[in-house]
């Protein structure tokens, strides 16, 4: 579970640009794109009430005030607002064994006391069921060649002046601390220096939880809480790093899209070709290319496959034609994502059939619009109000769909407003566009592809959302053999 203390209610009216990618799960929660590190690294797949947010909390507290619930009492931080984080946090705990929470930003910051606070009575209320677990940073300065653990330090005793007494530490560092520097933390934390685990940079990001587990991470925690040995051998986890030194062929990936200044933007797609690629023994190379800006399409003959990603707005959206114009005529592997998807239909049937449609989103008021909003969107509030989550996908038997999941229903997570319009459905079929895979019960398309070319695909949903490090998503697989070919 991730604890956010700002007031947004939750990140999806956040700029991915400010925040980076909106993370969207199963039942349709948009959250903090931690969630996706969890569900990646946890190969599990959470729901909604594992992003809490102060705005969430707020919006509840205040609901209740108005509607008389605290019956003439004065609503306070404490104990109001700490009662209803720790209700949050056990409600999601039920069921579970064993519940990590997260709370983001730094100790000692304004707006996460009241997470501190309600941290600090958990701990009190299940004694040694639950662990405190403080992660540091301890900075590298280059040109003296130190390490310093004072603000370390300073972290740990804010945390411990508000109440918190951390039973482990994790020491977060570009280089390995020597033993006086652990010894010296964990003097002024009070904790034992066999209770202090080191996270030093390390080539790859997936071998985190095994360079945690050979400092015996996992065993300290359970004795702490008293589980018993929960062994694990991370067998496939192990394999896909042994992989990552092992990688036979390479791919070079344009994404094109128009949130490039921060890599966060689209961290599941660069996660899902990560895991697609090293499953398959296959070296990633990858380039975002900027589509706000009137780059040369002859660039993009340097890449063996092209995706353009999701996104809102119309900025971006003529490099976005223009990538999905140049994959289209010259026979490049094309994935589309959601937005993408919609302006494949877009570029078709314009370029290929002639037919000068529009995009809702980008002219709402045209008459011939082969891309609009969804009935049941018009008028609404912004926040929550997207088709979000889960929704089923009923494919066509042949398709290159159908070849690639080799199933005829699949779910896949969806975070959109507009939809493909039905009446444009045979005219680019005729033309060769198709819908090989649809919403069952509303007929809402949700994939497109190109019979014309060797693959080309482009879907309203977002599959990079359920890929897993051992488990990748397989239109992801299918995108990245078909380009390494
Ligand atoms: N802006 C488009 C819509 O709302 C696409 C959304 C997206 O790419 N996630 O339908």
């Amino acid at each position: 579970m991730k604890c956010d203390p700002y007031l947004n209610v939750d990140p999806g009216t956040m700029s991915p640009i400010e925040h980076g990618e909106v993370f969207v799960t199963v039942d349709g929660g948009e959250t903090d794109l931690d969630l996706g590190h969890y569900e990646r690294f946890l190969n599990k797949n959470l729901t909604k009430g594992s992003s809490l947010t102060s705005g969430k909390v707020y919006q509840e507290i205040i609901e209740k005030e108005r509607a008389g619930h605290f019956e003439g009492k004065t609503v306070q931080v404490i104990p109001h607002v700490t009662n209803l984080i720790k209700e949050k946090i056990y409600e999601v705990a039920k069921g579970y064994d064993l519940l990590i929470v997260e709370v983001g930003g730094s100790v000692g910051d304004i707006e996460s006391l009241a997470y501190t606070e309600s941290i600090r009575q958990i701990k009190f209320e299940l004694k040694n069921n639950a662990a405190i677990i403080h992660v540091g940073y301890v900075p590298y300065i280059k040109v003296s060649k130190e390490l310093k653990t004072k603000p370390m330090q300073r972290s740990i005793s804010l945390l411990r002046s508000l109440g918190v007494a951390p039973d482990f530490l994790v020491t977060r560092s570009e280089i390995e601390l020597s033993d006086r520097e652990i010894e010296k933390i964990g003097m002024f934390a009070n904790v034992q220096t066999d209770n202090i685990f080191q996270s030093v940079d390390a080539s790859s990001i997936y071998s985190i939880p095994l360079v945690l587990k050979d400092q015996k991470f996992d065993d300290k925690v359970s004795e702490l809480l008293n589980i018993g040995k929960k062994d694990s051998n991370h067998v496939e986890l192990k394999k896909f790093n042994d992989n990552l030194s092992n990688l036979e062929k390479e791919v070079n990936i344009a994404i094109v899209g128009k949130y490039v200044d921060n890599m966060d933007s689209y961290i599941s797609i660069i996660e899902a070709l990560k895991h697609a690629s090293i499953n398959n023994k296959i070296k990633l190379n990858f380039k975002l290319i900027n589509a706000r800006k009137d780059y040369d399409v002859d660039e993009l003959s340097k890449y063996d496959g092209i995706l353009v990603p999701g996104g809102f707005g119309s900025s971006g959206v003529e490099g976005k034609l223009k990538a999905i114009k140049y994959a289209r005529e010259n026979n490049v592997p094309f994935l589309g994502i959601c937005y993408g998807m919609q302006l494949v239909a877009l570029e078709f049937a314009n370029n290929v059939l002639n037919l000068d449609v529009k995009h809702g989103e980008l002219e709402p008021k045209a008459k011939n619009k082969i891309i609009d909003i969804m009935s049941d969107m018009k008028d609404k509030v912004i926040g929550g109000t997207m088709r979000l989550g889960n929704y089923e996908c009923s494919i066509t038997e042949g398709t290159l769909a159908h070849s690639i999941y080799k199933e005829l229903s699949i779910l896949e997570r969806h975070r959109h407003r507009y939809e493909f319009n039905n009446k444009y459905e045979e005219p680019l079929k005729n033309g060769g566009l198709i819908a090989s895979g649809k919403h069952p019960e509303t007929g809402l398309v949700e994939i497109l592809e190109n019979k014309n070319n060797d693959f080309f695909i482009a879907v309203q949903f977002h599959p990079e959302l359920s890929s897993k490090i051992t488990n990748p998503n397989k239109l992801f697989v299918g995108f990245i053999k078909a380009s390494a070919k």
